[in-house]
């Protein structure tokens, strides 16, 4: 039960004082006001249940107000809220202690941010210092962040403003296996198979080949012959779930480490187990970066973000003061210590994988049946479905057809989230689920 502030005060308030893009991003018709989550359930002000097949954009890793990760919070609370990183204090050592041991060697050093923008301006900032080059490659449909570095990264044109961002980032093809002019259903490594008649010879992916060369044209006409960095995400979020084909993430990190520069994997929508198989997204693609940075489920919704590295591009950093004031915030590592227990301890990764699959596969059914569902993907609960007007031309549904299919689900009780590199005419329903099984 909520006895707060009414809804049509809430509205009048978010159109007078909060920011234009609060308004826009609503998705509804009749906008959904929430007041409370438990788990993967969320609840409107009304006392109306709806299961949360978004999870604050793959961020609810362990289920919202997770009862351990209150109590850590809690417990810090009580204790310490804050300090500078001047002074030495347990909650942050404890915690990158932990997150290291997660990864393989050689990515031992841990800064921390507040966010997945930032924790990218910082990736961006030490790869340049580290390498001495300034140029670095994204995939196109990519969503990195939207602080002025990042959204240079980002090349998803719903997400670009006309400012000068961007300088020294260029953009390679996606290797989107759906809707790129290449692709198979051998390509991607998921429990279901694309719908696309495969190009591949003799066990030799030709779509990851066509790809790869896209970048290679890349790397040969439009960046100087020393780069600095290439970002890409293991699976693309906010471009819509969008799967490489296998091998491609392997060839494109030796490309860029032939050409000086150094390979960032972007797991904040894909880590802390939520594809499944693995932990890191980047474990699914048979590589180790040089750089990963994180966000999102870091801390299952508190505000939180981080970046790893080498001790080697540490070194090249540490050589001017990197000061962050919230960065390593002792409640912000209580809690995401306690994520990381909550994961192993509640198996979520496993869940993730087990549910994901299953949905996947019954998704995959209803995707041979329906002449809009041109494409189901994903890993574990990363799942994209793109909607289509038809299967033979794959043009994205109507922005209008999305809105009628967002409001019937949210009817039905479902939120579920949008992803695709069209903007208003959104192709993708990316459903991205709180990874615990229990109800109450
Ligand atoms: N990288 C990826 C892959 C993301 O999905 C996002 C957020 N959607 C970001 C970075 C930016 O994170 P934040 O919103 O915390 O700045």
């Amino acid at each position: 039960e909520y006895k707060g502030m009414s809804k049509a005060r809430m509205m009048e308030i978010r159109q007078q004082n909060c920011s234009p893009m609060t308004m826009k991003v609503t998705y509804y018709k009749e906008p959904v006001f929430i007041h409370q989550g438990y788990m993967q359930w969320l609840w409107d002000v009304d006392g109306r249940r709806y299961l949360d097949l978004f999870a604050g954009v793959a961020t609810v890793s362990v289920g919202h107000c997770h009862p351990k990760v209150r109590a850590a919070a809690e417990q810090q609370m009580k204790k310490l809220w804050h300090t500078t990183n001047i002074y030495v204090y347990p909650t942050l050592h404890e915690y990158c202690e932990k997150l290291v041991s997660y990864f393989p060697d050689p990515l031992k050093v841990i800064y921390l941010t507040n966010s997945g923008s930032e924790a990218n301006d910082l990736a961006m900032l030490m790869a340049r210092l580290h390498t001495g080059n300034y140029d670095i490659i994204t995939l196109r449909g990519s969503y990195h962040g939207g602080s002025p570095q990042a959204m240079g990264l980002t090349s998803n044109a719903a997400y670009k403003y006309p400012i000068a961002n961007g300088l020294g980032c260029t953009n390679t093809m996606c290797p989107d296996v759906f809707r790129g002019p290449w692709g198979g259903s051998h390509c991607r490594d998921s429990p279901v198979q694309t719908t696309r008649e495969c190009s591949c010879a003799q066990g030799i992916c030709m779509a990851n080949e066509q790809y790869i060369g896209q970048l290679q044209e890349t790397l040969a006409t439009s960046v100087p012959t020393r780069i600095a960095a290439f970002f890409g995400e293991p699976i693309q979020g906010v471009g819509g779930a969008v799967q490489y084909p296998k091998n491609y993430l392997k060839q494109a990190y030796k490309l860029v480490r032939e050409r000086g520069g150094i390979c960032i994997a972007d797991e904040v929508q894909t880590g802390f187990g939520r594809t499944g198989s693995h932990f890191w997204g980047f474990q699914g693609h048979d590589v180790i970066p040089d750089m990963v940075t994180m966000a999102k489920g870091i801390g299952n919704g508190f505000p939180m973000g981080a970046v790893v590295t080498t001790p080697e591009i540490a070194a090249s950093f540490a050589k001017g003061i990197h000061f962050n004031t919230f960065g390593g915030n002792p409640v912000a590592c209580a809690v995401a210590s306690s994520v990381l227990d909550i994961i192993k301890e509640d198996g979520t990764q496993k869940v993730s994988l087990d549910v994901g699959s299953y949905l996947m596969v019954e998704l995959a059914k209803l995707r041979d049946k329906y002449e809009i569902i041109g494409d189901v993907r994903g890993k574990g609960l990363q799942i994209g479905v793109e909607m289509v007007k038809d299967k033979v031309s794959r043009d994205p549904l109507s922005h209008q057809d999305m809105v009628e299919i967002f409001e019937d689900v949210k009817d039905m009780g479902v939120l579920i989230g949008k992803g695709g590199v069209y903007g208003q005419v959104v192709k993708n329903i990316m459903l991205s689920s709180p990874q615990h099984p229990r109800t109450i």
